[in-house]
């Protein structure tokens, strides 16, 4: 049975999220893509806030209608609006990401002065860990947060780059080294900069061959001052912090590369069936169902693997005990996009490199970041093997 991971209600869900993405989202797709327009994006996550979808994973806060929220329907929420837009679902994705270590170590002032927002989708936020010199290596950032005693306050002073939503957040949570003496397991911590303090900069936005309408770019930290309240979590305690965002990012990632899969193949399928060639449909020739079928396979190998990995977190699996399932998640449904994505514009033949003839060659365009952010594929395979044989120490 399809899906067969998932309660009735959270295939109900799933059915509801679509219609409401079809309504709000898909008719924006195209300034999205065409423009970048922005102003789209942002009214379709005032929407998503306003309809209460933006809290679906912090169960304490939802006060929806499931009985079962978690991070399994905000992933499928994560599919759905993947499956129409790839880039629109990473601003929502990286604000989660966002949510996540203010929702679970941010005090209750910063809570509600920039998590509650966030949820209600009127604002946006962003997550500051990748340096020009640092990227998958990510415990080795140079980013440096020292505590001021007298004015008590924390100074930032660090690049990041690759950062989604970079000047378009209004909030971003950052990590730097508050102890460089330690192992960075206890010498790095996380603070919340909000947008419009002194000394934070966007130098540079990237132009990225796919994911149009979802701002990448540099977020410079000089000097810059945040009250001693934003502090996330301990001193010393960014890492368990990242550790659980990479989890849970993962899982979400998972969602986006199924979504962005399961385009590609509806696509793939429906000009299969409809096109002629040597006088028969080109679904009748067995290279096309050679491709077909592997599209398929490996799309629910993809969707048993997130589901189980989203499950494991709603039923409180966490840290290294979720490492293994969420990097096989990411991992498989990332590369099952990039697969699908080529292989669709294979099935197109010309049509499937042209922008006249459908969205074939976006998706193949947005799907080739999949397998890079939010931890490259290798690193999710290092991961999965550090955790089958823990008694090896994987050189990196
Ligand atoms: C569109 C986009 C959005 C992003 N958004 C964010 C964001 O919001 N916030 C944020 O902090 N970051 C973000 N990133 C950064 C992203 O997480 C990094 O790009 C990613 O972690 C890889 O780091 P890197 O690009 O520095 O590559 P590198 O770490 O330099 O790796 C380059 C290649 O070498 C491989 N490699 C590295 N080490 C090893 C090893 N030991 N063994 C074998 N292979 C290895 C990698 O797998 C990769 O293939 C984003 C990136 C992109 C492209």
């Amino acid at each position: 049975m399809h899906d067969f991971l998932l309660t009735a209600e959270h295939r109900a869900f799933r059915v509801e999220i679509r219609a409401f993405l079809r309504s709000q989202l898909a008719p924006r797709c195209e300034a999205i893509e065409r423009d970048a327009d922005w102003e789209a994006v942002k009214a379709v996550v005032r929407a998503l806030g306003r309809a209460g979808y933006l809290k679906l994973m912090f169960a304490d806060l939802y006060g929806g209608p499931l009985t079962r929220p978690g991070l399994t329907p905000a992933t499928i929420l994560s599919e759905e609006a993947a499956y129409l837009n790839y880039a629109f679902e990473t601003t929502v994705a990286t604000a989660l990401s966002c949510a996540f270590p203010l929702h679970g170590f941010a005090s209750a002032a910063i809570r509600g002065r920039f998590l509650v927002p966030l949820l209600d989708g009127q604002a946006v936020g962003s997550i500051c860990i990748t340096e020009p010199n640092v990227g998958s290596d990510s415990a080795g950032m140079e980013t440096h947060i020292r505590f001021d005693t007298r004015s008590r306050e924390w100074v930032i002073d660090g690049l990041k780059r690759y950062i989604s939503n970079a000047s378009r957040a209004d909030v971003y949570v950052v990590w730097g080294i508050t102890d460089p003496n330690v192992s960075p397991h206890k010498g790095l911590t996380a603070v919340a900069v909000p947008a419009g303090t002194s000394g934070l900069s966007f130098p540079r936005n990237y132009d990225f061959m796919g994911r149009r309408g979802c701002l990448v770019g540099e977020v410079a930290f000089d000097g810059v001052r945040v009250p001693e309240e934003n502090l996330l979590g301990e001193v010393g305690g960014g890492f368990r912090i990242m550790l659980g965002a990479f989890n849970f990012e993962r899982v979400l990632l998972g969602g986006s590369g199924l979504g962005v899969a399961r385009s590609a193949f509806d696509i793939a399928t429906a000009h299969a069936q409809h096109r002629n060639v040597f006088g028969q449909k080109l679904g009748q020739k067995q290279l096309i169902w050679d491709m077909i079928a592997e599209m398929s396979w490996r799309i629910d190998a993809a969707e048993l693997l997130t589901h189980r990995a989203a499950r494991m977190y709603d039923e409180g699996i966490e840290g290294k005990s979720l490492m293994r399932e969420a990097s096989q998640a990411k991992l498989v449904a990332t590369e099952t996009a990039v697969f699908c994505a080529d292989r669709v514009v294979q099935i197109l033949g010309g049509d499937g490199i042209t922008r006249q003839f459908g969205r074939a060659e976006q998706i193949y365009r947005d799907a080739r970041a999949l397998p890079i952010v939010g931890g490259t594929s290798e690193m999710n395979k290092y991961l999965i093997a550090a955790r089958e044989m823990p008694s090896i120490k994987l050189n990196l």
